[in-house]
């Protein structure tokens, strides 16, 4: 399973979660991977140390984003350690739960230059590095589907970040990178510090046909998928990865 075999790809939030099991999956196919993440350098170190004690190679790189310059600080990063890149999965994203009457002005504004704004600049000015032929994926969410009134600056950002994802495809077909989102449903991981209470967590699984919460992994193979040679023929498109959420709604 070496499909990514002198690849080298872009993790951001690959330190934990989610972006971690891209990260190890992507190495596992042989790709070289840049693990971004914003503070938690203990974890980003782990994730690299994993991937190495498993014959991968990866490196650590660090960014706040949401940030003025956050992207040109990003790809500063990123290119003290390669020459260029194939794969951008942008997965770095914060969750901004409220009403919208409880969303301040300040909350929203924060949502959007992580989840949206931040990926439309480390695209744009990736695009020099991206290799022509290269994957980008966004990882949006499943709350874009159906209303979760409870999340709406979060599920508006997602919305944003899909429409840029469409369009973008367009874009860079000429240039034979595809550009696709993936959405997850509910996926344990420290997003979720409520899935602690196994009531909530009960809760959070009868979503799925499946009966449980979905793990990175779930989500980390579509993206594979997506980054490999087999999806050559596959863009503009969101996957949804959520174990059938919101199947008999
Ligand atoms: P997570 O466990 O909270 O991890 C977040 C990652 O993003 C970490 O690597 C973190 O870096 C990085 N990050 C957060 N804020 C950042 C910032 N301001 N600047 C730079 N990096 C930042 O999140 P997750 O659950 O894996 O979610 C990953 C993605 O999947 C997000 O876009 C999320 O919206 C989406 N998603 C998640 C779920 C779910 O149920 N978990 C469902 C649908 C969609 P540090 O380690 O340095 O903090």
């Amino acid at each position: 399973m070496a499909r990514l075999t002198g690849r080298t790809a872009l993790v951001t939030g690959g330190s934990r979660g989610i972006g971690r099991a891209v990260v190890r999956r992507l190495a596992a196919e042989g790709a070289r991977v840049g693990v971004h993440y914003a503070s938690n350098e203990a974890a980003a170190k782990e994730t690299v140390a994993t991937v190495e004690a498993a014959g991968g190679s990866a490196f650590a790189i660090r960014a706040e984003l949401g940030v003025p310059g956050d992207a040109d600080a990003l790809w500063q990063a990123f290119d003290a350690h390669a020459d260029g890149l194939d794969i951008l999965v942008n997965n770095a994203g914060i969750a901004g739960p409220g009403l919208i009457h409880e969303v301040t002005e300040e909350d929203y504004d924060r949502v959007f230059a992580v989840n949206a704004k931040a990926p439309f600049f480390i695209i744009q000015k990736g695009l020099d590095r991206l290799r022509d032929g290269g994957r980008i994926v966004n990882i949006s969410s499943g709350v874009t589907k159906v209303a979760f009134p409870g999340m709406t600056s979060y599920a508006a950002s997602k919305g944003a970040l899909e429409v840029l994802t469409l369009t973008l495809a367009q874009t860079l077909g000429s240039r034979g990178i595809t550009v696709n989102a993936v959405s997850p449903g509910t996926i344990e991981t420290d997003i979720h510090p409520w899935m602690a209470d196994p009531a909530a967590k009960a809760h959070a699984a009868s979503f799925s046909v499946f009966d449980r919460v979905g793990q990175p992994d779930d989500v980390a193979d579509v993206v594979a998928f997506l980054a490999s040679p087999d999806a050559r023929w596959v863009t503009g498109q969101n996957i949804d990865a959520s174990g059938g959420s919101g199947l008999g709604l």
